[in-house]
């Protein structure tokens, strides 16, 4: 299926990211396996200028493994299909700050104002689109919000400011609390 889940507007590109990696009730699926999956991707995302190719793929598939990696780290992973045991920790560390050194952000005054920008140094707009969502995810990472679902199957992550949720969504909390159920009257205390 050509989808990627919509359910997470809200949350920071870099976990959107992330969750190009999402699981069903029947098995795990990868939203960026193809150049189509990445153009419908990045455009919903409002990132690249819908030019992209093979090795944009490559490199946004590179940034979210090493990024989901870090996550699981992060929020004590133990989900079952969630975490990719194939990527090392320090791995992912190297990939995720080649990422943030490849594009070097500049703040540039022109005119009456001020503009953010990026150096010229010949990297494509999407690379520095990359550059910034690996920025985002390193201070996501370094901070206290990242969180794993804790909804039955879910491989999702997401990011709390203020509340004190543990699901992705209303959709996993509610599965969540009826498989509790379940549970209590199958092994009552
Ligand atoms: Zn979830």
């Amino acid at each position: 299926m050509d989808d990627v889940p919509v359910l997470y507007l809200t949350q920071p590109k870099a976990v959107r990211l992330m969750n190009t990696v999402w699981a069903d009730r029947t098995s795990v699926h990868d939203s960026l396996e193809t150049l189509g999956h990445l153009q419908l991707w990045a455009e919903r995302a409002g990132i690249g200028d819908g030019q992209l190719d093979e090795s944009d793929l490559a490199l946004a598939r590179e940034l979210r493994d090493a990024l989901r990696r870090l996550a699981a780290d992060a929020t004590h992973d133990d989900r079952r299909g969630a975490v990719s045991a194939d990527v090392e920790i320090e791995t992912a560390v190297a990939v995720t700050n080649s990422f943030l050194a490849d594009c070097t952000p500049v703040l540039r005054h022109e005119g009456q104002g001020f503009s953010r920008g990026w150096q010229e140094d010949g990297a494509s707009p999407f690379r520095r689109e990359l550059a910034a969502l690996a920025l985002e995810g390193a201070d996501l990472l370094a901070g206290q919000g990242l969180r794993a679902c804790g909804g039955p199957g879910c491989v999702l992550y997401f990011h709390r400011s203020h509340s004190r949720r543990e699901w992705c969504s209303a959709e996993c909390g509610n599965r969540a609390r009826v498989a509790r159920h379940y549970q209590r009257k199958r092994d009552p205390a």
